[in-house]
C-alpha cells in the first residue's frame, strides 16, 4: 500500500472519532510507525510502506481514536523547543507550564551576582520537563544546584531519562513533595496536581488517560498547595521565591495559603497565553 493512500484512510478515521486535528496526529503517527520523516513521506507519494509498519499504523490510530493522547502513543512530546520522553506515568507537559520555566530565567537573573551557589527544586517534576529546560538554558551550569522531586517513581524514572538524554546534572529525589529536601532552598518550582474533584470528573477524555497522581488536587484542587507550602516553610531561604502554576479561579485562595505560612510575603500573578491567570510567585519569605 501507498503511504498517501494510508494516510487518508488514517485522517478519515480519526475524523470519525472526534480526533480534533486528524490530518496532525495521522502524519504523526505515519512517521512514529515507519520511522520516516515528514519530508520522506511528502517526497514521494507513492512510497510503498511495508506490512509491518502498516499494521502497527492503524493500531496506533485506533488507539488514537479511542482518545489516547497522542504523545503517549509516540512517547514524546516538545517542551520548550526540547524534546522529551514521556510515558502515561507523567503528565504531558502542556504550553502553558513554559511560563515557569521563562519567568525563573528572569529571577535568576537578578539574583546571579548576589549569590555564589543557587539552589532550585522543581517539585512533581514529573516528565522532569520544567528543571531539564531551566538546567539546559542556564549559562553557568557549576552555578546552580538542581533537584526535583516526585512521589512517583515511574515518574523519577523518566525524568532521569530525560535528564541522561540531554546531559544535564539534576539530583532527583523519591519523596512526598519537598519532604526530605535540604532546608536552604532559593527558588521553589511547581506545576502540582490542581484539578478538584468535580473538575477531574468532567475532564475532557483525554485527560482521563493521564495519571491522577499528576492532576488529583483533593475536593477543592487546593490540598496540594496547602501541603507543599507548609512544608515550604522551613524549607526556603529567606529571601527565596516560590513559582507555582495554577488554575486561573485559584490564584487568590493560594495567596490566602501562602499568607497564613508568610504573613508578611509579597505576591505576583503572571497570564498565560490566553490571558488567564496561570503562574504565582511568592517571595519575602519572612
Ligand atoms: N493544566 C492541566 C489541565 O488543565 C492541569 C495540570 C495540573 O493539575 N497541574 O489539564
Amino acid at each position: 500500500m501507498k503511504a498517501a493512500s494510508i494516510l487518508q484512510t488514517g485522517i478519515e478515521k480519526l475524523a470519525q472519532a472526534g480526533i480534533e486535528n486528524p490530518r496532525l496526529d495521522a502524519r504523526l503517527l505515519l512517521e512514529h510507525a515507519t520511522k520516516l520523516s515528514q519530508a520522506e513521506i511528502l517526497r514521494d507519494q507513492d512510497l510503498a510502506i511495508s506490512e509491518a509498519n502498516i499494521k502497527t499504523f492503524f493500531n496506533l490510530i485506533k488507539k488514537r481514536s479511542q482518545h489516547i493522547p497522542l504523545a503517549y502513543l509516540t512517547k514524546h512530546k516538545e517542551f520548550f523547543g526540547y524534546d522529551f520522553m514521556v510515558s502515561k506515568s507523567v503528565l504531558i507537559p502542556r504550553p502553558e507550564t513554559e511560563i515557569l520555566v521563562e519567568w525563573t530565567r528572569e529571577l535568576l537573573q537578578n539574583i546571579n551576582g548576589k549569590k555564589d551557589k543557587i539552589k532550585i527544586a522543581d517539585i512533581g517534576t514529573g516528565s522532569g520537563a520544567i528543571i531539564i529546560s531551566l538546567a539546559l538554558t542556564l549559562n553557568n551550569n557549576d552555578k546552580y544546584e538542581l533537584i526535583a522531586t516526585d512521589l512517583s517513581k515511574k515518574a523519577l524514572f523518566i525524568a532521569e531519562k530525560n535528564a541522561a538524554k540531554h546531559n544535564v546534572k539534576i539530583k532527583f529525589y523519591n519523596c512526598d513533595l519537598a519532604k526530605i529536601l535540604p532546608n536552604d532552598l532559593d527558588m521553589v518550582i511547581s506545576n502540582p496536581p490542581y484539578l478538584s474533584e468535580a473538575e477531574l470528573e468532567n475532564c475532557q477524555l483525554e485527560i482521563k488517560f493521564e495519571p491522577e497522581l499528576a492532576l488529583n488536587g483533593g475536593i477543592d484542587g487546593l490540598s496540594v498547595y496547602r501541603n507543599l507550602l507548609y512544608q515550604l516553610k522551613v524549607k526556603m531561604n529567606r529571601d527565596g521565591q516560590i513559582l507555582l502554576e495554577c488554575a486561573p479561579s485559584q490564584t487568590k485562595e493560594i495567596i490566602k495559603i501562602a499568607k497564613k505560612v508568610w504573613p508578611l510575603c509579597g505576591t505576583e500573578i503572571r497570564p498565560d497565553l490566553a490571558g488567564l491567570d496561570r503562574c504565582l510567585r511568592i517571595s519575602n519569605l519572612c
